[in-house]
């Protein structure tokens, strides 16, 4: 199989983290989770750390121009052109989605495939209050879900347009979701595009 390049969209809550880290594993691409590299810059106080912290405490948004340099940087490495990509956080916004198209025209890497983790809004309140992660107050979250559903859900659109939208049913056991994952990736793969 081809190294393939595919972004993950979902409601927060929706399993995407943990599933990501399985298509990774499976089709030996490079898990690229934008939380985890802000979460990462916050532990090790750096620059970038500081200057999202309180964004992300308070459920918003990084701004779009330092989530296009950082992810437009990380694509450039020879590890994603060699592996490909499962992108997890990225893009959330029609600026973002703009970005990575262009991002990956000059790389010459176009993308495969965007799945979309579906799992409705009640569902996803309920698992994330019940994960008590520090920044999921119930504040933070009903800020996410409404972010979401204004700036990203609009993207599912966007990749729709393009046929390269696959939306899975994200409600059942992990392996169940797993396998249905794996079902909508490998019907796509070494499908030729126009
Ligand atoms: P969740 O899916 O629960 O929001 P993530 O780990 O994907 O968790 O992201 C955690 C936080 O990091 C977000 O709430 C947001 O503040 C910030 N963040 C992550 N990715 C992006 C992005 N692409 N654009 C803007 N902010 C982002």
């Amino acid at each position: 199989m081809s190294a393939m390049r595919l972004v993950i969209l979902g409601r927060q809550g929706s399993g995407k983290g943990t599933q990501s880290v399985r298509i990774a594993e499976t089709y030996g691409c490079i898990h690229v989770s934008t939380g985890d590299m802000l979460r990462a810059a916050v532990a090790e106080g750096t620059e970038l750390g500081m200057a999202a912290s309180a964004v992300m405490e308070s459920g918003g948004l990084v701004s779009d121009e330092i989530m296009n340099g950082i992810v437009a940087e990380r694509l450039a490495k020879p590890d994603i052109a060699a592996q490909g990509v499962l992108l997890d956080g990225f893009p959330r916004t029609a600026d973002q989605a703009d970005t990575l198209e262009s991002i990956l025209a000059d790389l010459d890497q176009p993308l495969t495939l965007a799945l979309n983790l579906d799992v409705p809004v009640d569902e996803v309140t309920r698992r994330m209050m019940a994960r008590g992660r520090s920044d999921d107050t119930e504040e933070a979250i009903r800020r996410r879900l409404q972010l979401y559903e204004e700036q990203t859900a609009p993207l599912l659109e966007w990749f729709g347009r393009r046929g390269l939208l696959a939306t899975v049913d994200g409600l059942g056991d992990e392996d169940e979701v797993f396998q249905r994952l794996q079902e909508a990736i490998e019907s796509t793969n070494g499908r030729s595009t126009p």
